[in-house]
């Protein structure tokens, strides 16, 4: 393990049963919370791209805004929030995805993201991958070029990122966890 995966471990906490019994929670305030894991965090996701010409990074709800923000600081790129549904002020464009038990929505606004522009998707943790599926689908419908998408966490056992990798979507992640 590299001296950055341990340090990393080391500042995510992992807390049993929350939400519901028989999740393992990978809480990453603790990370954010420590100044020197969280820049190098940061530094890692983002060194692939610093010499390509980024426009915009796409976060999603929640933690994956704190992430976007320092990304988008980094790269000189904008950012753009994926909210669930209800939340955005303006025109938006909305689709379902689907969630363990279930599925929900989530909307981007219409007039985020023009047609050809280069967009990195974040977030904190990527599982079965039903979320950031759905964040893809919103993108392409704007006609974003996906460079990446960029998770902290993998756990790869849950499939999200082959599920990324086979709609042709590049994937970063970090540190990985074995189970879910
Ligand atoms: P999924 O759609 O299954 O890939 O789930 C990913 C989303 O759910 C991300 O926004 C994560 O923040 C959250 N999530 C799923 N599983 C966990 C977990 N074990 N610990 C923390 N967050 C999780």
């Amino acid at each position: 393990m590299t001296n950055l995966e341990n340090e990393l471990r080391a500042a995510i906490r992992t807390i049993k049963d929350y939400p519901k019994p028989g999740i393992l929670f990978r809480d990453i305030t603790t990370l954010l919370g420590a100044p020197r894991a969280f820049r190098r965090a940061i530094d890692e996701l983002v060194h692939p791209y610093a010499g390509l010409r980024v426009s915009k990074i796409a976060g999603i709800e929640a933690r994956g805004f704190i992430l976007g923000g320092a990304m988008a600081h980094q790269l000189s790129a904008g950012f753009v929030p994926i909210r669930k549904k209800g939340k955005l002020p303006h025109d938006t464009v909305r689709v379902a995805y689907s969630l363990e038990y279930g599925v929900d929505e989530m909307e981007m606004h219409r007039d985020a993201i023009a047609p050809g522009e280069s967009v990195i998707l974040v977030d904190d943790l990527i599982a079965t991958g039903g979320t950031a599926e759905g964040a893809v689908k919103l993108l392409r419908q704007m006609g974003a070029d996906i460079v990446a998408a960029c998770f902290v966490i993998d756990l790869p056992d849950l499939g999200g990122r082959k599920k990324l990798e086979d709609l042709g979507v590049q994937v970063r992640t970090l540190i990985s966890y074995e189970g879910h």
